[in-house]
C-alpha cells in the first residue's frame, strides 16, 4: 500500500468516483515550451498527438452521455492539428456541452494560430491560462526567455474580443510555485495578480487558480537534481489536509489520454496508471467503459496525491479549502 492510500484509511476515508462532470481530453504531449515545472515532459519534439479517428470515438462516446464539460489539455492542445475539429464537434452535439482550453498564452501568437483566439471567442470556449507570476523574472525563469512579453500581449489580445469581461467569455490564470514550496493564498495572490496586472499592463481575467506542482515528470526529474525530491515530499506529506478530499478533482473528472486511454487523474495519465476491467489486467479505452458504470468506481492512488491534499489543496480549479 502506497503511503497516501495508508493516510486514507487512517482517515477512514475510500477515494470513488463521484457523478462525472468533466471529460479532461490529454490531445497530447506536443508544446512550444519546455517549462521547468511540466508534469507531462511537454515540448516541441515530442510526436504524441490524438488523431481525428480517435477525436470522433471520443465524441461518440460523449454523445451517450449528459457529462457537461470537456476540458481541453496537453501539451499545448491548440497544436495538434485537429483541435478546431474536436471544439466543432463537441459543439455540434445535440446537448449543450462547455469547453475548456488549458491554454500556454504564447501559442496565440506563434505563426499559424494568429486567428486561434478569435475562434475560440466564436465558439465561446472557456480559457484557462498558465500565468506563473505577474513579474517577468519569475515567468521567464520557469517557462522559457521571452514568455512573459508574450502571455502579456496574449492576454491583452485575448480581452480585446472580450474575455474576462463577457461573461459568456471566463479567462481564468493559473499559478504555480516557481520552486520547491507550496502556493500562498489563492484569495491574496489573486488581490495581488488583478492589482498589478491592471495597473502595468491594463489587463483583467475573473479568477486565479494556485496549483501545487506535483512531484512527476519534468518537476520530479528538477526536484532530483537539485537533491530536493525527499524534502518536497516530506513537505507534501506534512501538510496533507483531509478537509481536501471531498473536492479532489478524481472524484468528478475522467482523464482521457491521447490514444484514448482512461485515467482517474490527468497525473495518474502520466504515471501511466491507466484503468484496466476487473480481475483482468485488460487496458481499458474510453470506448470500453459503460458511461451508466462510472459512479462508485475506486480511484487508483500513489504517493504523488500528497500533493492534492497539501495546504488549501490543489484540483483543476485551483486550492479546494481555504489556507487557515
Ligand atoms: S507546462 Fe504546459 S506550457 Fe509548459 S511545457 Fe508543459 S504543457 Fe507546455
Ligand atoms: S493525483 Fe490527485 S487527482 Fe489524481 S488520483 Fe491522486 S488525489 Fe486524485
Amino acid at each position: 500500500m502506497n503511503r497516501f492510500a495508508a493516510r486514507l484509511v487512517q482517515e477512514n476515508v475510500v477515494l470513488r468516483h463521484g457523478r462525472p462532470e468533466i471529460l479532461q481530453v490529454n490531445v497530447g504531449k506536443l508544446c512550444n515550451l519546455t517549462c521547468v515545472h511540466c508534469h507531462v515532459n511537454a515540448g516541441p519534439k515530442r510526436k504524441e498527438i490524438m488523431t481525428r479517428e480517435t477525436i470522433n470515438r471520443i465524441i461518440h462516446w460523449l454523445a451517450r452521455t449528459d457529462i457537461p464539460t470537456v476540458d481541453l489539455t496537453g501539451g499545448a492542445p491548440e497544436m495538434i492539428p485537429d483541435f478546431r475539429y474536436f471544439i466543432e464537434q463537441v459543439k455540434a452535439l445535440q446537448s449543450e456541452r462547455h469547453v475548456i482550453d488549458r491554454c500556454n498564452l504564447t501559442i496565440l501568437r506563434e505563426t499559424g494560430y494568429q486567428d486561434l483566439a478569435e475562434f475560440l471567442a466564436t465558439n465561446r470556449v472557456e480559457i484557462i491560462a498558465s500565468m506563473p507570476c505577474y513579474s517577468a523574472g519569475n515567468v521567464n525563469a520557469q517557462r522559457g526567455e521571452g514568455v512573459f512579453d508574450g502571455s502579456i500581449a496574449a492576454l491583452q489580445l485575448l480581452n480585446s474580443l472580450g474575455y474576462g469581461i463577457d461573461p459568456e467569455l471566463p479567462l481564468h490564470l493559473v499559478y504555480n510555485p516557481v520552486g520547491a514550496f507550496l502556493p500562498p493564498s489563492q484569495e491574496e495572490l489573486e488581490v495581488d495578480y488583478k492589482r498589478e496586472l491592471k495597473k502595468h499592463f491594463g489587463i483583467v481575467f475573473n479568477k486565479l487558480y494556485a496549483l501545487t506542482n506535483l512531484p512527476i515528470g519534468r518537476f520530479a526529474s528538477y526536484l532530483r537534481h537539485n537533491n530536493k525530491l525527499d524534502e518536497y515530499m516530506e513537505l507534501l506529506i506534512s501538510a496533507f489536509n483531509p478537509a481536501t478530499i471531498d473536492g479532489l478533482m478524481c472524484r468528478n473528472t475522467i482523464s482521457v489520454g491521447w490514444r484514448g486511454e482512461v485515467y482517474d487523474c490527468d497525473f495518474n495519465q502520466q504515471l501511466g496508471m491507466q484503468w484496466s476491467s476487473d480481475g483482468e489486467s485488460k487496458p481499458l479505452f474510453l470506448w470500453d467503459i459503460d458511461p451508466n458504470l462510472l459512479e462508485d468506481r475506486e480511484i487508483m492512488t500513489g504517493d504523488h496525491c500528497f500533493g492534492c491534499t497539501a495546504g488549501a489543496g490543489s484540483s483543476c480549479g485551483g486550492a479546494i479549502s481555504s489556507l487557515s
